[in-house]
């Protein structure tokens, strides 16, 4: 389906283009934040698959990518949905909570993990969080934890190992409160060794478009207590499984983003991609979702044909952390030449990078320009508030409310 708006778009963003190309304005394109590990051969993954549509109600390659992600990851069990969200939701069922029952989240995250909290009738208690690598700061949730607390959900943003990693996990032990590490930006960082994810109650994952690696939407959901997995195998078993049209949609998005985002000659590809593909492109979160209402079709399990792409994309997952840490060094020397605190490596532990982060003046951050300019990057913006993309900070989380006013992200994969 050609929609004639995209092919008049196109043309004009063309000559758009060519008369940037003859007057000299830079940048004509810049390193974007999203779908950096799609390849020609993920493409030719998701081709393969929009072909075989006999192939879609098989779980072989779930149950594949299952086993391939738990081995890399060092965990016993590993479920896969349609959402690192899903993932959580999940993860909420294995722990078993009574209604009503507290979830100290971070008070700097994304709009989807407090949703995640309210679908399962359960009660999201903001705590704020550190500036060194943007985790929760263990005396927050301390203070934040009442006889009725159930999990923390624990994050490690950015790529980052959060820096009161231990101190939360002592805590939580001694008061016997369930940990679920949101490693949604860290797959593959490692503490004395182990990945993260590990060392909670249970971990979760995402392998949305702007991740580590990608199935342009998906999660995983991990944990190394065989009780605990019973019960998100349970959940995992109860998901519905998403509709063909879906399916159909998201295999589209992998020319899509490649044509997009990644292919060297994409100041024209883009736009044909635009055109041919489009009318195909998924938003990771609903206007629905920002409003704090549960989509119908929230809650699927991954199936074969998007498992397919993630068992792809963990053969690379590897190569691009090594890519991410080397950019990671340039960052640091921009760091050190412009004035700005270098991102925090805890002792003991190896970040991934997905993003750098930096906080600069308030007026950085909202003039996104300079990046362009200056470095030829798309800046993230991450977080725009407690519940990105929702603006506002809780009350109680002024250090939360300083990194949504000072926090910027340069993409870690420079093409
Ligand atoms: C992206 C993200 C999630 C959710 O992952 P999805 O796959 O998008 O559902 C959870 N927590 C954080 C911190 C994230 O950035």
């Amino acid at each position: 389906m050609i929609e004639r708006w995209r092919i008049r778009r196109a043309l004009q963003h063309q000559v758009g283009q060519l008369h940037k190309l003859v007057t000299r304005q830079l940048p004509l394109t810049v390193t974007p934040l999203l779908g950096l590990t799609i390849d020609a051969d993920d493409v030719a993954i998701a081709r393969r698959w929009l072909q075989n549509r006999t192939e879609w109600t098989c779980d072989d390659v779930v149950t594949a990518y299952h086993r391939a992600f738990a081995a890399w990851n060092g965990s016993r069990h590993a479920y896969a949905f349609m959402g690192g969200r899903v993932a959580l939701s999940g993860c909420l069922h294995a722990i078993d909570p009574a209604p009503g029952d507290e979830i100290v989240v971070p008070g700097y995250s994304c709009v989807v993990v407090q949703n995640a909290v309210k679908y399962a009738g359960l009660k999201a208690v903001p705590c704020d969080i550190e500036l060194d690598t943007y985790g929760l700061d263990v005396s927050s949730v301390e203070a934040a934890i009442t006889p009725r607390t159930k999990a923390i959900v624990l994050q490690h943003l950015f790529g980052l190992v959060c820096r009161d990693y231990e101190q939360v996990l002592d805590l939580a032990q001694r008061r016997g409160i369930a940990v679920i590490e949101d490693c949604a930006h860290s797959t593959g960082a490692e503490y004395r060794g182990i990945k993260v994810g590990n060392r909670g109650t249970l971990g979760f994952y995402s392998s949305e478009q702007s991740k580590m690696f990608t199935t342009v939407q998906g999660g995983m959901a991990v944990t190394n207590d065989d009780r605990i997995a019973a019960r998100l195998e349970e959940y995992w078993r109860r998901a519905p499984r998403p509709s063909d049209t879906f399916i159909e949609d998201l295999l589209f998005n992998v020319p899509f983003q490649y044509y997009t985002l990644k292919h060297w000659g994409r100041l024209v590809t883009a736009d044909m991609a635009d055109v041919l593909y489009g009318h195909h492109v998924l938003e990771s979160t609903s206007l629905e979702e920002n409003a704090g209402r549960k989509p119908a079709t929230y809650g699927a399990r991954m199936p074969s044909a998007v498992a397919a792409l993630g068992v792809n994309q963990l053969r690379k997952i590897d190569a691009y952390i090594e890519r991410r840490r080397q950019t990671a060094r340039t960052w640091d020397a921009w760091c050190d030449a412009h004035g700005y605190k270098r991102a925090t490596v805890v002792e003991g532990s190896s970040p991934v990078y997905l993003r750098y982060p930096v906080l600069v003046e308030p007026q950085l951050k909202e003039d996104r320009e300079w990046a362009r300019q200056e470095l030829g990057i798309d800046l993230g913006v991450w977080f725009l508030g407690t519940n990105h993309p929702v603006p506002g900070v809780p009350e109680n989380c002024p250090r939360a409310a300083e990194a949504v006013a000072r926090c910027v992200n340069f993409p870690s994969l420079l093409s």
